[in-house]
């Protein structure tokens, strides 16, 4: 039976040997190679400040500290999203506030948040969802002449843009991943990026410590005594695993390329089969990382089961939040309240979309996946 991973990284030689050169230095932890790879994003994405931190999680959660976002304030983000979105403002200490999305795309709009601001909303975080952005410029409408921050959740890729605008650009900051499975990735890790320089620095400092000096700046320049000005965590990424990050970024687009092109196979095979999945959207630059198909809700489990039975790897993208088990016994949330969210994720089934699947993978799976659905 053919075998056809959910996943594969894209790590090669080039990453194998920039790793090497790390061991073999002085500095295994944060230092030069950080730098690199936080200028290499910068350009990338033409945002001025960016921050390595060990996860989307320790990044976006680091940024709503150094908000000063706490108890009694609220943050809106849509509840058809990975767990981590949520979690970070609980670490807060911040109330949740779930929105509903929009069914073609499963991301939310401006509308879905509107009715959901008081006076305690301190922030707003759109999900950049499977990698498709959402409309940044009419959030930033919704906000405006507001001290409610926009933070962006593109932990799906730094790859997409919506009317040229990439992540980072009109938002007070947005957090991606390099987590084992995101489109590119050193196994964990994660990024800030902002245009505000002051804010970037308290990103630095909070990653380590809430220290004036790292590990490498102590051993690279004239001995001077380091303060502790706040107090931080221990959130930085070791330079052995930044350094991955280098090669994969000067290939980002030719491998987003190639996962459009798996996306064009699929979306033509799809569509001529009538299975639906989600609405590509005009003016949009998508970073393909998840591929989902849209299943009958009572009939998606069997599905999932059928496909892994052929071999395929399957997941789940994402079962809404708010009726995770803890969202429910903490915050007695129930089904109904999210339609949109929990409608989508009754019926959503993600198959392998990466540089490395081959042609002969490729048609497999979509000959699979439209067998399973007609059966
Ligand atoms: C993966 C993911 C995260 C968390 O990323 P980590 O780097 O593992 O912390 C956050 N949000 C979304 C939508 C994700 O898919």
């Amino acid at each position: 039976m053919q075998k056809v991973e959910f996943y594969k990284h894209n790590i090669g030689n080039d990453e194998i040997e920039e790793v090497t050169r790390v061991l073999k230095s002085t500095i295994l932890t944060t230092g030069s190679k950080n730098s690199l790879v936080e200028e290499l994003i910068a350009d990338y994405l033409g945002v001025k400040g960016v921050a390595l931190t060990s996860s989307w999680t320790a990044g976006a959660f680091l940024s709503l500290k150094a908000w000063g976002i706490g108890p009694g304030d609220e943050v809106i983000l849509p509840a058809l999203s990975f767990v981590a979105s949520s979690n970070v403002v609980l670490h807060c200490g911040a109330k949740v506030v779930f929105c509903d999305v929009d069914e073609d795309t499963g991301l939310m709009t401006d509308s879905h948040v509107r009715d959901l601001i008081t006076e305690n909303t301190k922030a707003i975080m759109p999900v950049h969802l499977y990698g498709q952005m959402c409309d940044m410029k009419t959030l930033k409408f919704l906000t405006k002449g507001t001290s409610i921050r926009l933070f962006e959740d593109s932990a799906h890729g730094m790859e997409c843009a919506r009317d040229a605008i990439k992540p980072g650009k009109l938002s007070d900051a947005a957090g991606f991943s390099f987590y084992a499975t995101k489109t590119i990735s050193c196994g964990e890790g994660g990024a800030i990026v902002s245009s505000n320089l002051d804010f970037i620095d308290s990103i630095k400092r909070l990653r380590l410590h809430g220290m004036t000096k790292s590990a490498s700046e102590r051993y690279h320049k004239p001995f001077r005594l380091w303060d502790m000005t706040e107090l931080g965590y221990k959130f930085n990424l070791p330079d052995i695993l930044a350094c991955l990050l280098i090669p994969q970024l000067k290939k980002i687009e030719e491998s987003r390329q190639r996962r459009q092109e798996i996306y064009e196979y699929y979306a033509d095979r799809f569509t001529e089969a009538d299975i639906p999945f989600p609405k590509h959207l005009d003016k949009v630059v998508h970073s393909h990382h998840l591929f989902t198909v849209w299943a009958p809700a009572e009939r998606r489990d069997h599905f999932l089961k059928a496909l892994q039975d052929k071999g395929i790897g399957v997941a789940v993208n994402f079962p809404p939040i708010h009726l995770t088990e803890y969202y429910r016994k903490t915050f007695s949330y129930k089904e109904g309240d999210f339609p949109v969210s929990e409608k989508i994720g009754a019926q959503t089934l993600s198959i392998p979309i990466y540089p490395r699947l081959s042609e002969e993978e490729r048609n497999y799976v979509a000959d699979s996946v439209i067998e399973v659905f007609q059966g």
